[in-house]
This record gives structure tokens, sequence and C-alpha cells, in this order.
């Protein structure tokens, strides 16, 4: 499917056939509501969203949205209230988290699920909309969220919007250092940032770091409806390609928590006002978030990995 606007045509094409051309029930992959997927992402990549920065109104408003979203999935808070302020150098940033109860396993691990919503904001009159980077992982996350609360993983999982990424991982560390649940129970942290813009290609990192997690994502890359590459996570790595300290997995890994981050090549789009929802490939988005749903679901079953600092 070429990048195109969202029209009648492409929704009607989409919910007939699934968005990667093939007959929706003939998926092996996870189901997943497509429709909806790609509605969100029309929205949090809208101008009226002007950009998501940190402390903004359009953040308020991306917010708004989400926390809503998650009340319609019946997803509960995982602190008291949906939203968790914190406060960082240059002001305030809110957290959106959600908490998925598990269906139960011997041990108490927990699974935290992140994706920032804060981008870059409006810049001398032009909207950063920031559809892959990272309205595309929010999206993602959101519908993750919503298939979880109908079909639960095995362990507790918790959905961290987080904010102020793009100023340096505000939100991911505020949620390190203050979780929702003892920080012992968190097994593992799977990471969404610019997962729509694959050009065929997804990335999965963190093996590196985890041996355990090589082949559990080598077996799911040979599931995916993608290529799924492992990699951008060595040390030594020339300039730009190890990924380790980019986003908010950084933050998890700093404390010895076992990552995954799915995320796509820059692009010329990256941090550009330029980066929005028409340039998104919807069927490479949908095969994107199909692949990181298997993906969750595998890494749950796999849990505990060896290798988890402290326990
Ligand atoms: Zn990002």
């Amino acid at each position: 499917m070429n990048p195109s606007k969202l029209t009648l045509p492409v929704l009607l094409a989409t919910l007939l056939w699934g968005a990667d051309g093939a007959p929706a029930r003939a998926q092996a992959a996870p189901q997943l509501d497509s429709i909806r997927l790609l509605l969100d992402l029309s929205v949090l990549a809208h101008d009226s969203m002007a950009g998501r920065a940190t402390g903004s109104p359009g953040a308020q408003r991306t917010r708004a949205f989400l926390a809503t979203a998650l009340e319609e999935a019946n997803i509960r808070p995982a602190y008291p209230r949906m939203g968790y302020p914190f406060r960082w150098a240059r002001g305030m940033g809110e957290n959106i988290v959600g908490i998925i109860p598990g269906r139960g396993t011997a041990d108490d691990l927990v699974v935290v699920l992140t994706a920032h919503y804060d981008h870059l904001g409006l810049r001398d009159g032009q909207v950063f909309n920031g559809a892959d980077d990272n309205a595309s992982g929010v999206a993602a996350l959101l519908e993750i969220g919503r298939q979880l609360a109908s079909a639960p993983l095995d362990h507790t999982t918790i959905l961290a919007f987080v904010d102020a990424e793009e100023v340096g991982f505000q939100g991911s560390r505020a949620f390190v250092d203050d979780p929702p649940v003892p920080f012992d129970r968190i097994a593992l942290n799977v990471n969404l940032d610019m997962v729509a813009r694959t050009d065929g290609v997804l990335w999965a990192g963190g093996a590196y770091h985890t041996p355990a997690l090589r082949p559990i994502l080598e077996a799911l890359a040979a599931e995916a409806p993608l290529t799924l590459k492992l990699g951008h996570d060595r040390w030594g790595a020339p300039e730009g390609d190890d990924w380790t300290n980019s986003s908010d997995h950084a933050p998890f890994h700093e404390v010895g928590v076992p990552y995954v981050y799915f995320g796509v090549e820059d692009h010329a789009d990256y941090h550009e006002p330029s980066d929005d929802f028409e340039r998104v490939d919807l069927g490479e988005f949908t095969a994107s978030v199909r692949t990181i749903l298997m993906g969750i679901r595998v890494l749950d079953r796999a849990l505990p990995l060896p290798g988890r600092a402290g326990r």
C-alpha cells in the first residue's frame, strides 16, 4: 500500500483485507484493530496536538486522549491516578500509566511497556507532528494495551506513556525512580520509539546486553510479517550505531533491567516538520505493531530471564 491519506477507500480496504493486503482472517499474526490503530495515529499526529511538546497544551490534550482511551479499555491506573506528574530541571512533566493484571505465574514479575508521547512542538511557526517519532509507538502501545486487556499476559503488564523523552528521558527516569510496583518485580522493559516507517525492516535491540533474549527474538524474526533484525545495541559501535542510550529503555538498562527496544532506522523526516501521518505506510505500520505484539507474548512466556541484576 502506498503512503496515503486516510481516505474512506483506504479505510474500507483496510477493513476488508487488512492493512498488509492479505485477507484479515488468514493472518497468522495476532489480531489487532488496524482501523483503530490508524485513527489513533492520525489523532496523535494531528496539527491540533501541536507537536506534543513537554509542558504545552498539546501535551495536555494528548494526556487526556490517552487517559480516556485507557479507561474505555477498562485499564486501571498503575498509580492512584492515571497521570503521574514529576518535576525535572526545566519544569513539570506527566506520565500516563496503566496496569493490566497478569493471569498468574509462580513468580510475581512485571513487564513494563514504554512509549514516549512528547515531541518537539512548534518551532518557527511550524508544527513538528512527530508521526513516526513517536505517535507511532504511542498508538501501537495503546492498541497493544487493548489487546492485552482482553487477553492478558501471564505476567502483570504496565503501560507507561512517558513524557519528556526528547529532553533526556525525563519521564522514563521518573518511572524508574518511583515505579508503581516494587522495583525488584520489574523483569523486562519493552520500549517502542519510531515503529511506523520501517521500509520493511524493524530493529530489535537489547540482546547484546542480555544474551538470553537472542534465541527468543530470532524465533520471533522467523515468524514476523516483516524483516526483524537484531542489533543497534553493541558498545563500541560507530557513532550513532549503538542505540543503547537513545531512548526510554536507557534508564531501565542503567539500573540492570533487561530491555528490548523496537524501532526503525532514522529517515529523512526524522526530527523534521515533515514527519507527518501522510508519510506513514499503513501496511508497514500494521505489520510492525503485529510483530511487536507477537514479541511481547513470547517474551512474557520466557520470563524470568537469566541476567536480571538483583534477582
Ligand atoms: Zn522518539
